[in-house]
């Protein structure tokens, strides 16, 4: 295998434990959580481990400014902008939505790590700007540094492969594993991590946001590039790749009764908080999927907590919570 520049700052092994109040009160298979909520770097979340490799490539590149973009609550542009802060970086996050004079949570938090924000009023402008940003950054004698949305590279999603790698040394038998896909990362290094290290269960992406044609074609491709990684191309196929697409109609961001239901049932039996935008709707999805009894009640699921938490403190959410 090749050596993969990386650094190491993620909170690794994260812990993989039981829900057994959740197990008995849904009455369906076990039900096990992997605690990527807990990979360390301003609260946690799934883009710990895709920055540890793409912070690498950007020291690598002789860069000295992070540029990236994503939703007003962007989960990863407050992790990007963390990481920006503790590896000497500037950065710059451009944002869909309108600024709030008051901002809470990842945007509050975005400032606090000294982040430049630059908001989109429309997200169909989004790509344009930040690429103008880039170039005027270039233009400027930076050497900028564009973390894609997401992470989600194959350089990011190297974090997830070996996080797949990371699961198997934990030896617990699970025929599923269930978790929020978006822009992809995190599932195509699943599924590449799967294939090459050896995974037997099954890996199901619930889709936030994406139609499921749309997404297997995105995470396949994703997948097949970051292979190359590791030394050798495999071809990933959108047959490959498994998700659900039913829990996304509501549209990105959009907080629903499910997802409510999920955050409560996880928080008043577990004490386990998950987050309103992706964790929220990927635990609504596999609660549904255990009430029409698609897993078999012999079965383990190992729900793949991805972060996100501090998006429960935005205004935008907290409101709706109760
Ligand atoms: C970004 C994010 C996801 C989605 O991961 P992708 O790799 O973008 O598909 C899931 N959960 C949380 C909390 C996130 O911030």
């Amino acid at each position: 295998m090749k050596n993969i520049p990386r650094l190491n700052f993620a909170h690794l092994p994260t812990h993989v434990e039981e829900l057994p109040r959740l197990t008995t009160l849904l009455n369906g298979p076990r039900i096990l959580v992997k605690r990527d909520d807990q990979t360390g770097l301003a609260f946690g979340g799934n883009k710990t481990r895709k920055l540890e490799f793409l912070i690498a490539e950007a020291q690598e590149q002789g860069a000295d400014l992070l540029i990236s973009g994503g939703a007003l609550q962007s989960n990863h542009c407050r992790q990007t902008a963390a990481a920006a802060a503790r590896y000497g970086f500037d950065c710059t996050l451009v944002l869909t939505g309108d600024a709030p004079s008051q901002p809470s949570a990842n945007l509050l938090l975005d400032q606090m790590f000294g982040a430049e924000i630059v908001t989109v009023a429309d997200r169909k402008d989004r790509d344009r700007i930040l690429q103008k940003t880039f170039d005027n950054a270039l233009k400027a004698d930076r050497k900028p540094y564009l973390v894609p949305y997401g992470g989600s590279s194959p350089t990011g999603a190297m974090g997830y492969a070996f996080a797949m790698q990371e699961f198997i040394n934990q030896h617990f038998k699970v025929d599923w594993i269930v978790f929020g896909t978006s822009s992809g990362g995190t599932h195509a290094g699943l599924v590449l991590g799967q294939r090459v290290f050896g995974f037997k269960g099954k890996v199901l992406g619930i889709s936030i946001d994406e139609p499921e044609a749309q997404l297997k074609a995105h995470v396949s491709a994703l997948a097949s590039q970051a292979s190359e990684k590791l030394g050798e191309r495999i071809n990933f196929t959108p047959d490959d790749v498994l998700a659900n697409e039913e829990y996304c109609q509501a549209g990105y961001g959009v907080f629903g009764e499910g997802e409510r239901e999920a955050i409560k049932l996880f928080a008043s039996n577990e004490g386990l908080l998950l987050d309103p935008v992706y964790t929220g709707r990927a635990a609504a999805g596999m609660i549904d999927l255990i009430r029409k009894g698609f897993f078999k009640k012999n079965e383990t699921v190992l729900f793949w907590h991805t972060g996100g938490q501090p998006a429960l403190f935005a205004d935008k959410y907290s409101q709706d919570l109760l």
